[in-house]
């Protein structure tokens, strides 16, 4: 299988939180922040989508009509309308951000400000991290960046379509005897930066027993039970959430070794 695209933009660790200055902000932006749920995302007409590429044309034309095929082979999906015409995705922002100051410090939030500092003064810029999935084995994470919020989320929303990824899942088989696909296989472990998460099969009605900001990633990849142990002190929920969707691979890459 082919290497997805790497998150490459990543956050400076360095650059300080600020608060969003509510003027730099309209009121769709207020809107936005305050009503951050898992929501469908509206499928394009598929006749106003022109394919660029051969994936593309395949895929509009009829002739690849299952997303597994393409994930199998490793053809990298460079348009995101290939995702939304193959799979019916929802997609949910992870909360980066903090807000400082006197109103609501210390508040997670889903833009993430920082200063650029340029010979005009400090320019701010917004950054967002989405998590796409079809809550039936496919998921992908991104990240996007820009001088505004709503074209950030935007970013990371697209991005997160084309590094979407198949996912193995199963019932735990222990205190389970279920014919459902709930949970992870086997134990896996993901990585990123200093931060290490390990995912554990769990039995249903278990729920997820995990970070918050994971819940989401792995609700939208459709792994109902779970539990979990994280390591790392480093907790930037940037890398916790990379290094849970770097176990969730595991789950693929560890059964074709088989
Ligand atoms: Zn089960």
């Amino acid at each position: 299988m082919a290497k997805k695209e790497e998150l490459s933009e990543k956050p400076e660790e360095t650059d300080e939180y600020a608060e969003i200055p509510e003027e730099v902000l309209d009121e769709k932006d207020l809107k936005e922040l305050k009503n951050i749920e898992i929501k469908e995302i509206k499928k394009e007409p598929s006749e106003s989508w022109e394919p660029k590429t051969l994936l593309g044309k395949e895929v509009k034309s009829g002739k690849i009509k299952d997303i597994n095929e393409i994930l199998n082979s490793g053809r990298k999906i460079l348009e995101e309308q290939i995702v939304d015409y193959l799979l019916n995705t929802k997609s949910d922002l992870i909360l980066i951000g903090q807000s400082k100051g006197k109103f609501g410090g210390g508040k997670r939030r889903a833009w993430r400000q920082t200063q650029r500092k340029t010979e005009e003064g400090n320019v701010p810029t917004f950054s967002a991290m989405a998590v796409v999935g079809d809550e039936n084995g496919h998921i992908g994470i991104g990240y996007g960046k820009s001088m505004e919020t709503l074209p950030a989320r935007d970013k990371s929303i697209r991005k997160a379509k084309l590094n979407i990824t198949r996912i193995k899942r199963a019932c735990s088989g222990f205190d389970c005897d279920c014919k459902e696909l709930h949970t992870v296989p086997f134990k896996v472990t993901g990585k990123a930066g200093s931060i290490r998460v390990v995912l554990i099969p769990a039995p249903q009605g278990t729920g997820l027993v995990i970070a918050n900001e994971l819940k989401k990633v792995l609700k939208l990849a459709g792994i109902k039970d779970v539990y979990s142990k994280t390591f790392g002190k480093a907790r930037t929920t940037f890398n916790l959430v990379k290094a849970c969707m770097n176990a969730l691979e595991k789950t693929t890459s560890m059964e074709d070794r088989k």
